[in-house]
């Protein structure tokens, strides 16, 4: 789908965590695939934002991982928000706790640069691709 703004972006953000959401069972793990400036951070802030997360999601240049917990009345307890840009090795985010990060089916997890660490996205991961189409028009495709 195209978006013409941010605000579109995090709508269209909203709208998907929103039936995420509904139950513990759906799919937890999203690879959000693009070029710098294509919108992946925009994104999540629209998912903060639905899921009432007060902090501020930022681009994380240097902080490679956060953590948001959530709020108990949703079947998931925790966001994570991973950018993996400044990796060399995919191994590298495995000190992070990866692994046991996105085996937790009561995490939620948001991967921005996850061809880096293609080799450790799990096949449940659900891809979605942004890409820049005009000054504030983006293409966003949800693949799997
Ligand atoms: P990424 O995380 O993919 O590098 P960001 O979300 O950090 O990208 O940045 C996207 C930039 O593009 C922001 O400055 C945002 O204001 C701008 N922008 C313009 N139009 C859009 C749009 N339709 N959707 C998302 N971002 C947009
Ligand atoms: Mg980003």
């Amino acid at each position: 789908m195209i978006t013409n703004s941010p605000k579109q972006t995090q709508k269209i953000a909203e709208l998907l965590v929103k039936t995420i959401t509904k139950d513990s069972n759906n799919p937890n793990i999203f690879a959000l695939q693009g070029d710098l400036g294509a919108g992946k951070t925009t994104f999540i802030q629209g998912i903060a934002k639905a899921l009432k997360i007060k902090e501020k999601i930022l681009s994380p240049t240097f902080v490679i991982m956060k953590k948001f917990p959530l709020d108990k009345k949703l079947p998931f307890s925790e966001l994570y928000h991973f950018d993996c840009y400044r990796f060399d090795q995919p191994q590298e985010v495995l000190v992070l706790g990866f692994k046991e990060i996105i085996n937790n089916p009561k995490n939620i997890v948001f991967i921005e640069w996850p061809e880096k660490i293609k080799t450790l996205i799990p096949k449940n991961a659900i891809w979605i691709n942004f890409e820049v189409v005009g000054k504030n028009k983006r293409s966003i495709t949800i693949k799997k």
